[in-house]
C-alpha cells in the first residue's frame, strides 16, 4: 500500500518520482525496462532541453534516472497488466514481459544502427524520429533511404534542413512499403507509389520503422476517459476523470510531446496528487 504509484520511468515518471519524494509521499515507481529514461534513450541527440544542449538521449535518460535514484525511490521492474481505479484505493496487477527482436527490421536506430555499418538501410516515416534515425544511420551506413507516405513532413525544420544536406540520404516521398523481402535476414523492400500505383524494389540490409507510437495504454481501464487515439484526457493539472488517477507525459492528450513537457507533467501530476491526498 503506497500513497502514490507511478507507472513508467520516462521523463514524466522520473520527474514525478523526484517531486513525490520531496513531498514525502510513500511512493512506488513501476517500470518495465531495467533502465529508466523512456523513449529518449532511443534518441541520438536531444538539442531542445534547456541547459543541456546537444546531449545524447541515452545520457539524458541516465542522468534523469540517477537523479531520481538519489531520492531512493522504491522501484519495481515489471509490466503493469491491469489497474482497478474504481475505489479510493487503486489496485495494480503486475507481470513480466518478453521482448521480440527481428533480423534486420528494427524500431530503434540508436540500439541497432551499429549492425548496419557500411550497409544500406531504409527508414520509414516522416516525423522527428524518422528524421533523427535517418541522420543517425547516415553517419555509419553507406546509404539511407527515407521513405514517407506523402510529400509533407512532420519533422521539425531544423531536422529537415540537416537531412536534406546529407549526401547519402535519399528521400522518397509518396511511397509506402508494401513488403519486406528476405529469408533469414532483410534483403530488399518493395515500395509502392501511392499516386501512380507503381511498385519498385530497393536492395536494403535493414529497415527502421519510425511511424509514430500508439500510447502504451493497455493497462488503462475503461473508467478512465481517453480520446479516440487512446490518449488519456487530462488538463495541465494532470487530473483524469477518475479521482486519484493522474496522467503525465506522452500518455496524456496534448499538442506537444517533448521531454520538457513530460517533466513538467510529472511535477504537476504530483502537485495534484498531493492536493488530492490532503483532501482524503
Ligand atoms: P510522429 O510525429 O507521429 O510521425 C510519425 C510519422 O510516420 C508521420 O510522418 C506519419 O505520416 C508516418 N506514419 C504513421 N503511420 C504510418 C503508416 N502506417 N505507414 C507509413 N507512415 C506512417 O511520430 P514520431 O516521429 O515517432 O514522434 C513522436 C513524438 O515525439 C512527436 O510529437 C515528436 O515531435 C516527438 N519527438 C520530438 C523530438 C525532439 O524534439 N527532438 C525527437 C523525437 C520525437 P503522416 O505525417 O502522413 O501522418
Amino acid at each position: 500500500m503506497y500513497d502514490l504509484i507511478i507507472i513508467g520511468a520516462g521523463p514524466a515518471g522520473l520527474s514525478a518520482s523526484i517531486y513525490a519524494k520531496r513531498a514525502m509521499l510513500n511512493t512506488l515507481l513501476i517500470e518495465k525496462n531495467y533502465m529508466g529514461g523512456g523513449q529518449i534513450v532511443n534518441t541520438y541527440e536531444v538539442d531542445n532541453y534547456p541547459g543541456l544542449p546537444s546531449i545524447n538521449g541515452f545520457d539524458l535518460g541516465l542522468k534523469m534516472s540517477e537523479h531520481a535514484d538519489k531520492f531512493e525511490i522504491e522501484k519495481v521492474c515489471t509490466d503493469v497488466i491491469s489497474l482497478d481505479a474504481t475505489g479510493d484505493v487503486k489496485k495494480f496487477t503486475v507481470d513480466g514481459e518478453e521482448r521480440l527482436t527481428g533480423m534486420g527490421v528494427s524500431y530503434c536506430a540508436t540500439c541497432d544502427g551499429a549492425f548496419f555499418k557500411n550497409k544500406i538501410t531504409a527508414v520509414v516515416g516522416g516525423g522527428d524520429v524518422a528524421f533523427e534515425d535517418a541522420l543517425f544511420l547516415s553517419r555509419g551506413c553507406e546509404k539511407v533511404y527515407l521513405i514517407h507516405r506523402r510529400e509533407g513532413f512532420r519533422a521539425q525544420a531544423v531536422l529537415r534542413e540537416e537531412l536534406f544536406r546529407a549526401d547519402n540520404i535519399e528521400v522518397i516521398t509518396d511511397n509506402v512499403v508494401e513488403e519486406i523481402n528476405g529469408h533469414d535476414k532483410v534483403e530488399s523492400i518493395t515500395i509502392k507509389n501511392v499516386k501512380t500505383g507503381e511498385s519498385k524494389t530497393l536492395d536494403v540490409n535493414g529497415v527502421f520503422i519510425a511511424v509514430g507510437n500508439t500510447p502504451n495504454a493497455e493497462c488503462i481501464p475503461d473508467e478512465i476517459e481517453t480520446d479516440e487515439r487512446g490518449y488519456v484526457i487530462a488538463d495541465e493539472t494532470c487530473a483524469t476523470n477518475v479521482k486519484g488517477v493522474f496522467a503525465a507525459g506522452d500518455i496524456r492528450r496534448k499538442k506537444l510531446r517533448q521531454v520538457v513537457t513530460a517533466v513538467a507533467d510529472g511535477a504537476n501530476a504530483v502537485y495534484s496528487a498531493e492536493e488530492y491526498l490532503r483532501g482524503q
